[in-house]
């Protein structure tokens, strides 16, 4: 039963949000605000500026002043790492309050809050991560090639000003795989929540400021893509976007670089495979699977497993657990610890789903269970019931569209060489899961694979690990070395030790 989510917002103590510009909070010259309408019950939870073209530009400028006077950039790696550490101490002392904040935002139930890396431990673990880079971030020393006697080496420098634009699903992770990096490398950075889940960002960039991140280091504009996104990503002065989110906005995103040709790093969508043998522990493969696609986040999330390769042997224990799984999920109020899993974001969203799902029966796929909207208690909300189609083949809609909703489709298949032609058989390139007991198999697998990351029998996320995709799932990779790497240039010194002409 999801009640009124009011009582937990009052509990929580959620205010109105503001803009951070500068070093002060503060509201929108426009004086609009954005409702936030929560997706379990439809209430109107607390309100944001809409930032707008003018916003957009005092934060740039403020950035743009932060990077060019300091002293960020030019702060010693030691107290750097000093402020990224109590970043991670804050987050994990406020992880309880972030997590709450969290399910006002976007109804990823507490139940769920640590899985897929939505934990404040995880987010805390990426500030620690990258404060270990700070004073790693070194350049090479090369032997002079021809001419005189000279040094020549490279420095790594901040890339300057970056827009950093997440997306709703996993506002806390999504933030901090931005925001660390490109602090750690001493960028200053204007912020662009989601106008779905702008409240837990806003929480965590305040005690980002209270870690002692300088005035004009780190701005935050709220509101929608249009105007506050779109003011952003074509404002002059930027730098570097950093964008997670769909392909459509990716897209728009690589436009808006080209007049300036600002760097530009995506983490897109996917449509993942999990190809399941028949010598896997198979239903420990169908719960992951569908595991990943209705619990948590109702499959709204970039490295579901959405598309489930499996032995025709082994199709029918897959299917059985899969439903299994499907009738386990619990949907309602997201501070309820019997809760497992989410409505989805918003109303487009929802017909979005409930559209596709209807094109999958349409082109000749079999709906085993789920499909519909939830019904009763839940209504007022944007539930849709955990879903499983058998029959695919992966020329269908079901099979090609990031759904990004609690839809797994099953597909068939007799041999490796098909397994893996139906696995790279898509635009997407995100994450794959391989399962079998033959590890030979698996590494022949994981090799024949186009994804960025592939999981054996199990798929975790890493704050160390480079996490990114292949083909349209993006550009660059967020976390490890290529993460912090991709908030610098690379700058060449020549030094000729002699009077010697070079
Ligand atoms: P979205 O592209 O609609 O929005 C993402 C962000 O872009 C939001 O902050 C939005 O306000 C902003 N935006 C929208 N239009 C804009 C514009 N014209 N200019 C600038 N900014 C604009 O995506 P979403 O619905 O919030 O998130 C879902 C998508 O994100 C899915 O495709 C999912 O796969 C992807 N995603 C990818 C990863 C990853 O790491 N690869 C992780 C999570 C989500």
């Amino acid at each position: 039963m999801v009640a009124s989510i009011k009582p937990h917002a009052d509990e929580v103590g959620l205010a109105d949000g503001q803009l951070l510009i500068d070093g002060s909070w503060g509201p929108a010259e426009s004086e609009e605000t954005w409702r936030h309408s929560h997706p379990a019950t439809g209430e109107d939870v607390a309100s944001f500026p809409i930032a707008g073209p003018a916003d957009v530009d005092r934060a740039v400028r403020a950035a743009r002043k932060a990077f060019d006077e300091g002293p960020w950039p030019k702060t010693r790696a030691g107290q750097r790492i000093k402020v990224l550490r109590r970043v991670a101490d804050l987050v994990r002392e406020h992880a309880d309050e972030l997590l709450a904040l969290q399910a006002l935002d976007n109804s990823v139930p507490l139940s769920f809050g640590g899985v897929y890396g939505m934990s404040g431990s995880f987010v805390a673990d990426v500030f620690d991560h990258h404060a270990g880079w700070v004073d790693k971030l070194s350049g090479e020393t090369l032997p002079p090639y021809q001419g005189g006697d000279h040094m020549v080496f490279t420095l790594r420098e901040p890339i300057g000003v970056v827009a950093a634009i997440v997306p709703w699903n996993a506002p806390l992770l999504l933030t901090a795989q931005k925001l660390a990096p490109a602090l750690a490398a001493g960028c200053t950075v204007v912020l662009k929540p989601s106008e779905y889940a702008t409240f837990s960002v806003l929480r965590l960039v305040r005690l980002i400021e209270e870690a002692g991140v300088p005035a004009g280091v780190l701005n935050v504009v709220t509101g929608p893509g249009d105007p506050t996104g779109d003011a952003l990503i074509h404002h002059p002065m930027v730098d570097k976007i950093s964008f997670t989110g769909s392909r459509v906005v990716g897209r728009k995103i690589i436009e808006a670089s080209a007049a300036g040709f600002k760097r530009v790093s995506l983490e897109l969508g996917g449509k993942s495979p999990a190809m399941v043998f028949a010598d896997a522990e198979v239903s420990a493969a169908a719960m992951i699977t569908m595991g990943t696609v209705t619990l948590g986040l109702s499959g709204q999330v970039c490295l579901a497993q959405t598309r489930a390769l499996v032995h025709r042997d082994a199709c029918d224990e897959f299917v059985a657990t899969s439903q299994m799984i499907a009738g386990m999920v619990s949907y309602g109020d997201p501070f309820d610890a019997s809760v497992t899993s989410s409505p989805l974001i918003n109303g487009r969203q929802l017909d979005r789903v409930l559209g596709l799902i209807e094109q999958g029966q349409a082109e000749g796929a079999t709906l085993v269970t789920g499909g519909t909207r939830g019904d009763g208690d839940l209504a007022a909300g944007n539930f849709v019931m955990p879903t499983l189609f058998t029959d695919v083949s992966n020329d269908m809609s079901i099979a090609r569209e990031e759904i990004f909703g609690p839809v797994l489709s099953i597909i068939p298949f007799t041999d490796e060489d098909e397994a893996v032609r139906i696995a790279n058989d898509t635009e997407y390139g995100l994450a794959a899961t391989v399962w079998t007991s033959d590890v030979r198999r698996a590494m022949r697998m994981t090799k024949a694979l186009r994804a960025g990351t592939v999981g054996i029998n199990g798929y975790a996320l890493e704050p160390h690990a480079a996490f990114g995709g292949f083909r349209q799932s993006g550009i660059g990779r967020e976390g490890g070395k290529t993460s912090i790497e991709s908030y610098t240039e690379v700058k060449t010194v020549m030094l000729p030790l002699t009077d010697e002409m070079m």
